[in-house]
């Protein structure tokens, strides 16, 4: 059988052969250009679908808030997501959620499903800062009050709509850092 020398280890091997036993080089020119032309893509794919994955947390963490308190009374009573408008957050969230899982995952997010994933989500956001805003005048206005300063003192915001808030804007964030590139 006829052989060669490996042009990267020097290491004798069948002439026809397409990649060096010894090394693991790929001899072949055809081959290894290929092999060029394919690793910066594969680098690029990593980073768009750590973008989806990221994105996707960020939605689940928003709907999964539904379940979660948003408002505390002490002692009394805890106002989870579903009890307020925690249902519609959590559809709202669910748009990103099915969006990315149905989108070919290997690809970079398409822009029809990154702009329709976001308008959703930046609506919850605002749905959650305006809960925000209505407990903390609400809250204001009864420890003003003599007969309801105590509950008024006794209320505080819990985990989900902090959540709902935080990812509401991030998500769209995350979006758009994709889209710059
Ligand atoms: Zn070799």
């Amino acid at each position: 059988m006829e052989t060669k020398k490996c042009p990267y280890c020097s290491e004798e091997i069948i002439k026809e052969a397409k990649k060096c036993k010894h090394c693991g080089e790929l001899i072949n020119e055809q081959l290894r250009k290929e092999k060029v032309n394919e690793e910066p893509k594969e680098i690029i794919d990593n980073k768009m679908n750590k973008q989806r994955f990221a994105m996707l947390i960020a939605a689940i963490l928003g709907a999964l808030s539904t379940f979660l308190p948003w408002v505390h009374i002490s002692n009394i009573r805890t106002i989870y997501g579903f009890d307020n408008v925690g249902l519609y957050t959590f559809f709202l969230f669910l748009v990103p959620i099915v969006l990315l899982l149905i989108d070919d995952k290997t690809k970079p997010i398409r822009k029809s499903i990154l702009l329709i994933s976001i308008i959703p989500t930046i609506i919850a956001g605002i749905i959650g800062g305006q809960k925000f805003l209505q407990f903390n005048s609400l809250t204001s206005s009864m420890s003003n009050n003599v007969f309801t300063q105590s509950l008024g003192n006794s209320m505080t915001i819990g985990i989900g709509l902090y959540i709902v808030v935080v990812a509401g804007f991030i998500l769209p964030l995350l979006a758009l850092k994709k889209a710059r590139i």
